[in-house]
């Protein structure tokens, strides 16, 4: 039923407002948000001059991003779009993905990874994670592929062939790339990075490797995210990226209604009147005034990270003696994006639950997050495709223990320092 709002709850609450307000613990400091955008007067100045230029959706401007992108991972093409989600979409759409067909999905991702695939009614198979890094687990990549084909998979049609795999780089650590392309020729498998944390990043072989930088060749198509929490943003937007003509072809095709040539040509007086519908296409371009964001925070990415890692080294060195926490990997072939900074708690040093941690946290004015649910304990997974915890153990386990602490460019080291203090003041307080 819904919830009534009588006059005499409204007068109530006016009345009580302050008194609440005044019994909640008050932090002594100001509140310590888990993220804050970095958009400085290039931006703004960049995006008025859009605004005044009189063209306002794809034009000049995504041009230029996708230019500049294409060139800061040493990627041959680069699509501009309005999402990571859509970027992952036309990724699997221009390598012919159908229904009934089957997909390698880490269950430790966001939402988007795994509904791309049931976009094009196929079927992603759910694939347990690494218990440190929370990336792809490439045994359990092969068991899942075996279960498929030996129809072990109740929620999975025995007849099903797997096509692809979609490994996301969590928090921006990328996977082992020699060995999950490996896995994918065993397979013949096509892969399709979701990076959405992992610009800028960049993965070695062995110390003796040259470094590859995510979206440079590591993929069939490579898709990132500038959605406003991500390590660069455009408020919305995303980008796929990759090294043959004609996937490229296909994505920018696709992502503006299957037309046989894009706005920008047909307005600008550029190229003719006359279109042709070639295909069913998606809505999925990038406007020019979030472009205009984009150029900018793309020349910036580089030190936008740098100034991350010292905040994540700190955290590391900081919470070193912390017995109920451990701090995330860090690997010396990796070139780490630190889009987020992930811990996992020692629940069993501790009196209470990592949700009553979170509680805490807040309590104290600390904005923090948890990536992820796994996707095999959402409703929809579980009743579509009868995914239980024991299909993914080690993400079942891991999640409950995880938090993403503050992390983000103008977070200050006195804040940073804030953080760790309240974790080891619960800690302390709630030690078992
Ligand atoms: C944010 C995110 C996405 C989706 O990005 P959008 O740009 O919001 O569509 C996809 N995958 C992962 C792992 C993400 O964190």
């Amino acid at each position: 039923m819904a919830p009534e709002l009588s006059l005499t709850d409204k007068h109530s609450n006016k009345g009580t407002g302050g008194a609440t307000a005044a019994v909640q613990a008050a932090p002594l400091r100001a509140p310590i948000p888990f993220f804050r955008p970095d958009i400085g007067d290039e931006e703004r100045a960049e995006v008025d001059k859009v605004l005044r230029s009189g063209w306002i959706t794809s034009g000049p401007t995504t041009e230029r991003f996708q230019r500049d992108f294409a060139t800061a991972v040493c990627a041959p093409f680069a699509i501009a779009v309005n999402s990571c989600t859509a970027a992952l979409h036309l990724a699997v759409e221009a390598l012919g993905l159908r229904s009934g067909e089957a997909v390698l999905v880490p269950t430790m991702t966001f939402a988007a990874t795994a509904e791309i695939v049931r976009y094009q009614g196929a079927i992603p198979v759910l694939v347990d994670c690494d218990p440190e890094t929370c990336n792809i687990d490439i045994e359990d990549a092969e068991r899942k592929i075996q279960a498929v084909k030996s129809g072990k998979l109740p929620g999975v049609p025995a007849e099903a062939t797997v096509r692809g795999i979609i490994p996301v780089h969590v928090g921006g650590l990328m996977c082992d790339m020699a060995r999950l392309k490996q896995f994918a020729r065993d397979h013949r498998l096509w892969i399709v990075e979701d990076a959405a944390h992992a610009f800028p990043a960049a993965w070695r072989g062995a110390a003796s490797k040259p470094w590859r930088r995510c979206g440079e060749r590591t993929a069939d198509v490579t898709c990132f995210s500038f959605y406003a929490n991500k390590t660069i943003t455009t408020g919305e937007g995303g980008m796929a990226v990759c090294s043959d003509e004609a996937i490229a072809q296909r994505m920018k095709l696709m992502c503006l209604h299957g037309l046989s040539h894009d706005a920008w040509g047909r307005y600008s007086g550029k190229g003719p009147w006359d279109y042709r519908i070639v295909a069913p296409g998606f809505k999925y371009n990038m406007a020019d005034p979030l472009a205009a964001i984009g150029v900018h925070q793309v020349a910036k990415a580089e030190r936008l990270r740098v100034r991350r890692e010292a905040l994540a080294a700190f955290y590391s060195d900081e919470m070193r003696d912390l017995e109920a926490v451990e701090t995330p990997p860090i690997n010396s072939d990796r070139i780490h994006a630190w889009h987020l900074y992930p811990i996992r708690l020692r629940l069993d040093c501790l009196r209470i639950s990592r949700n009553e941690v979170i509680t805490a946290l807040k309590e104290a004015g600390i904005g923090c997050s948890v990536h992820w649910r796994p996707l095999h304990l959402h409703p929809y997974y579980r009743e579509t495709f009868d995914w239980s915890p024991v299909d993914c153990p080690v993400a079942s386990e891991v999640w409950e223990r995880l938090i993403s602490l503050p992390l983000f460019p103008s977070l200050s080291l006195e804040d940073a320092a804030a953080v760790v203090e309240t974790l080891r003041s619960i800690c302390r307080d709630y030690a078992r």
